[in-house]
């Protein structure tokens, strides 16, 4: 049976990512796509903004819903851009102008001192006010390069290397990236919980 949810993104690169780590059991609908305007993303934390996504796309569509909130965090930068990584630039700014941000503030900082990881909360509700909401979160460790290497991806990918593979995101194949990656560490976790809910509370029948 294929179920459907409503991906709390208007983010293509991201929507992609998670409709490809969720797989064929799911019918996969964009907020954007059911004429749901994205909420303001106030939380103070990755797991508040998942939350605040998840249930206002529930809300909105009647769906059970998916969000995802995730940054990077530059530890010479004490963590920031962190829940500020969309937005780092400015309030509409481009991955492009992001990364020269990124890179500027960054000047000068030898490579054993650009240490940096992605995290990725992820929310799922079964309706708007779901008292217990499955959350997942994955961190994947890495390092900001002096240069941007790479044209796969989104975002910050080119400018974060890791380590063991001495590849930036950017020059990863899609499944490389996520077999790797906060969000696909963060996705096995959900679906192991979705499973497990689902056989207790038979949503998978
Ligand atoms: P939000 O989760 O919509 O608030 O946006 C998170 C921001 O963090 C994105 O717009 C990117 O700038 C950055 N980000 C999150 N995950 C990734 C990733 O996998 N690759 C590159 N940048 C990412």
């Amino acid at each position: 049976m294929v179920r459907r949810l409503v991906l709390a993104t208007a983010n293509r690169g991201k929507a992609r990512e998670l409709g490809a780590l969720l797989g064929p059991g799911w019918e996969v609908l964009l907020q954007s796509g059911c004429g749901v305007a994205p909420v303001a993303e106030t939380g103070a934390t990755f797991r508040d903004n998942a939350l605040l996504k998840a249930r206002h796309a529930a809300a909105a569509t009647g769906l059970p819903a998916l969000a995802d909130d995730s940054g990077l965090e530059v530890d010479a930068l004490g963590g920031a851009p962190g829940v500020h990584s969309a937005r780092y630039a400015g309030p509409d700014s481009s991955d492009a102008q992001n990364i020269d941000r990124l890179l500027a503030e960054l000047a000068g900082v030898p490579l054993a001192g650009r240490t940096a990881r992605f995290r990725c909360v992820l929310a799922f509700v079964r309706n708007a006010a779901d008292p217990r909401p499955l959350l997942a979160a994955g961190v994947w460790e890495g390092r900001i390069t002096v240069a941007p290497r790479g044209i796969n991806g989104f975002g910050y990918d080119p400018v974060f290397e890791d380590p063991a593979l001495a590849a930036t995101a950017a020059e990863l194949a899609p499944a490389a990236k996520n077999e790797r990656s906060h969000r696909g560490r963060a996705l096995r976790i959900l679906g192991e919980l979705l499973r497990a809910v689902g056989q207790e509370e038979g949503l998978s029948r």
